[in-house]
């Protein structure tokens, strides 16, 4: 989860004193590094995935499943072991982070892809791999998964071992949900708990709405003083609502990411627009997660739940009260959707009142920065940094970006502008960040293939999804929902094939209208249309199919990507089921199930000894996959080389038509 700074932590209320310290000097270290990239290129077309996974424990004799809290630990084996291998051989296939929670890790490819379609073969081989490798660290009874929210999570006794919840002096006074329950190997992780918490001056409160079922008490509402609440939770939970109280019950969900290098910054800023109307869309058919410490919700995504969970705003800046102490009323979390668009294309979308802070803007502007982008950078400043390190706080301007990397890092949004990290010949880069983590790899696989092969047909094309980004925040909500994929529409761009050249446009526009100007460019469509067609709009799947006959491609590698298409095809359709309406249907159709909206544990167990077959290949379940072959990882050198020597006999050149890939 982006930057880890190593050092003593300072308190919130010593990190405070900092804040403009860590602003100023951020500001002026993306100056140095703009002005000496802003001309850097690419020619190749770089991008990789991140996976999130749980730690589970399963305990077959009593029906029951845990987390077990042993990430720091198979992480610390997992990178020795991958760095005992960059030793000997140039190719490392797998790399390893760490996460919020001790039962996560997250993992990616040892190096990016991108310069060979053949590519496309080796992403669910090497997440199989990733997988491989983390269970090689555990016992038999441990599983990894990547599920995106662990149902029994923050349900009492939820780890392995048993964990104690400290609401006195705890670092997030979670009634629910342990502080061993997070990362122990890095400071970071406990420092932005309690300073969030601190910052906000009071617990920060997550209310997600319950699944209102025959017998679902009513009105909902739980005995939270006989789990140690001072009053606290009980304001703070709202009735009919699963109330949960810490940063963990949303940064402890997992999630997939794919991060794409453009070949310029005009084309990452173009990228980053043209996917930002893509967030919602993608997040509600990637929609994975419905249950929450234990019920079923009523929204079928971990979206609503994670940003509440790092809601550090107090209650002058969320417009509760007047303002005093603080600068900004911020509508937003640090954890939502982005507010503004920062290419030439989007400018006249911009309809959103962008708070910023206007001292840092002019200062980015007369630097050289154009307003676009400016008001991007000044609006992610107006967060303060809520992590710092005494060691970290005076740095060489010139050379260092962690005050930089300090705040855009905690500004966790549905897409992520990156610039080129000093000191190494990456370029710029867009990371398309909204994806819940589906359970098998070759549902990872296929979501990653998708959104990179979308990329291409964006710029083959030089498509625009571009609609008001209000709308887009509105599309936000509405794939929340419960179902979304089949009972919703959403804001879509009719003509997407001409893009319309920039409007002319003061240099200042906070989006001419925006909804005006843009009126009669979109229309609603559901998630259906979207992908397969609606009137003169093709669908993505045909653009996608059209870019595909355009290029070289061989067989294999055209079979491997056409499952992939078949797979987010039937989604959406609705042939098959999200990975969230295949659980709740487990659920409500269990045995045990007693339609009051809980999930007990043995339900859970139940649900995820079944995930854990599913995830390991060995039983298919129809109404959530189709039968498919995949590839083991044997073949995977034998399919690359394959591709590119057929690519090689094609075109003689060999890279040029693998560079689009
Ligand atoms: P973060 O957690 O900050 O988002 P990570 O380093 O965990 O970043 O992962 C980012 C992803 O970007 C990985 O899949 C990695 O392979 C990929 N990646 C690395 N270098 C490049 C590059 N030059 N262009 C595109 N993607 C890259
Ligand atoms: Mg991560
Ligand atoms: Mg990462
Ligand atoms: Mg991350
Ligand atoms: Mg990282
Ligand atoms: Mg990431």
């Amino acid at each position: 989860m982006g930057l880890l700074s190593e050092g003593t932590a300072l308190s919130w209320a010593e990190t405070k004193k900092y804040a403009d310290h860590v602003r100023r000097h951020g500001i002026k270290q993306f100056l140095v590094q703009y002005h000496k990239l802003e001309s850097r290129t690419k020619d190749v077309l770089y991008w990789g995935d991140e996976v999130e996974y749980q730690l589970l424990k399963f305990d077959h004799v009593n029906k029951k499943v845990y987390l077990a809290l042993r990430g720091q630990e198979v992480l610390k084996n997992l990178q020795e072991k991958t760095k005992v291998k960059n030793d000997s051989a140039k190719d490392v296939p797998t790399s390893w982070h760490p996460e919020y929670a001790q039962y996560m890790v997250e993992g990616t490819p040892g190096r990016p892809y991108g310069g060979s379609i053949a590519h496309f073969n080796i992403v669910e081989a090497n997440m199989r791999l990733r997988r491989q490798e983390i269970q090689a660290e555990l016992n038999d009874d441990e599983v990894p998964l990547s599920l995106t929210a662990f149902p029994l999570l923050g349900v009492r006794e939820f780890t392995w071992p048993t964990a104690k919840t400290d609401p006195v002096d705890g670092v997030s006074r979670s009634l629910f949900f342990p502080d061993d329950a997070i990362n122990q190997g890095h400071p970071r992780f406990k420092t932005l708990t309690r300073n969030i918490r601190t910052r906000r001056k009071e617990k920060v409160a997550i209310n997600i709405p319950i699944f209102q079922d025959v017998h679902t008490k009513r009105p909902f509402k739980e005995d939270l003083a006989a789990l140690g609440d001072d009053g606290e939770a009980a304001r703070a939970a709202q009735p009919d609502h699963i109330y949960m109280d810490c940063m963990g019950f949303g940064m402890g969900n997992c999630c997939l990411q794919v991060t794409f290098q453009a070949c310029n910054i005009e084309e990452a800023r173009y990228l980053y627009d043209q996917l930002a109307g893509m967030c919602p869309i993608m997040l509600a058919l990637s929609a994975s997660s419905p249950i929450y410490r234990g019920y079923l919700s009523d929204i079928d995504t971990r979206w609503p739940v994670i940003a509440q969970s790092v809601d550090d705003r107090t209650r002058e800046e969320r417009g509760l009260e007047p303002l005093k102490e603080d600068r900004f009323r911020i509508n937003k979390s640090r954890y939502d959707s982005i507010d503004s668009y920062i290419s030439p294309l989007g400018r006249c979308y911009n309809d959103i009142d962008l708070t910023l802070d206007q001292e840092l803007c002019d200062e980015l502007m007369a630097g050289g920065v154009d307003d676009l982008l400016a008001r991007h950078v000044a609006h992610l400043f107006i967060r303060d940094p809520v992590s710092l390190f005494s060691e970290k706080i005076n740095q060489d301007d010139e050379n260092d970006t962690d005050h930089f990397e300090n705040i855009q890092s905690t500004n966790w949004q549905t897409m992520r502008f990156k610039p080129p990290p000093p000191g190494s010949n990456i370029g710029w880069r867009v990371e398309f960040r909204p994806m819940e983590a589906q359970l098998t790899d070759f549902e990872n696989a296929a979501f990653t293939v998708f959104i990179v092969l979308l990329t291409r047909v964006i710029l083959s094309y030089k498509l625009n999804l571009i609609i008001p980004i209000s709308k887009v925040d509105e599309n936000l909500k509405t794939a929340f929902k419960r179902n979304a994929v089949k009972n919703d529409q959403f804001y879509f761009r009719k003509d997407v094939l001409t893009a319309s050249t920039p409007p002319e446009c003061a240099e200042q526009c906070k989006g001419c209208g925006g909804d005006d100007y843009a009126k009669g460019e979109y229309t609603l469509m559901t998630v259906n249309e979207i992908f397969h067609g609606k009137d003169d709009f093709p669908g993505l799947l045909a653009l996608i199919n059209l870019y595909m006959d355009s290029i070289e491609i061989d067989v294999d590698t055209r079979c491997t990507i056409l499952q992939y298409l078949k797979l987010i095809s039937m989604r959406a359709s609705g042939e098959l089921e999200t990975s969230a309406s295949w659980m709740r249907n487990f659920v409500t159709s269990h045995p045990d199930y007693k339609q009051d909206s809980v999930v007990s544990g043995g339900i859970a167990y139940d649900l995820l000894s079944r995930v854990a077959q599913i995830s390991q290949g060995a039983v298919q379940d129809p109404k959530l996959l189709f039968k498919h072959t995949t590839k083991s990882s044997d073949s995977i050198p034998a399919a690359v080389s394959s591709a590119e020597a057929f690519l090689k006999q094609k075109t003689p050149s060999g890279s040029k038509s693998a560079a689009a890939a």
